[in-house]
């Protein structure tokens, strides 16, 4: 098992003995930090989700302030009265730059350079 210092994260860990509660004394030979291992530790976490906690994990209206939902709610009202209806052509081409635009922009930056 390799050791990292806690202080510094170096990995040149001297063992400097054993403690009378069965932890080992070591010191990090970089910074001199010393520091004692073993005993109790506690239990590693699974990293498996139950289906309720990953469900509770997931950002919601609920996880938004009350001021940024407003705001939201005033800049989607502006939006929808400057744009009533869907824009067709970017129904059509799912991107708001059509492709050839984007090559004759692409064209034109080579030029200058
Ligand atoms: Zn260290």
């Amino acid at each position: 098992m390799a050791f990292v210092c806690p202080a510094c994260q170096e990995a040149r860990v001297e063992y400097l003995g054993g403690t009378d509660d069965a932890k080992s004394r070591l010191r990090c030979s970089w910074c001199e930090h010393e520091w004692t291992h073993g005993g109790e530790q506690p239990a590693p976490k699974s990293g498996v989700l139950t289906y309720e906690q990953a469900k509770a994990s997931f950002a919601g209206a609920s996880s938004v302030s009350p001021q940024a939902a407003a705001r939201v709610d005033r800049l989607k009202a502006m939006f929808l009265t400057d744009h009533p209806r869907p824009d067709p052509k970017q129904r059509r081409t799912g991107t708001a730059i059509s492709s050839s635009s984007a090559q004759r922009a692409y064209r034109q930056r080579r030029r200058v350079t």
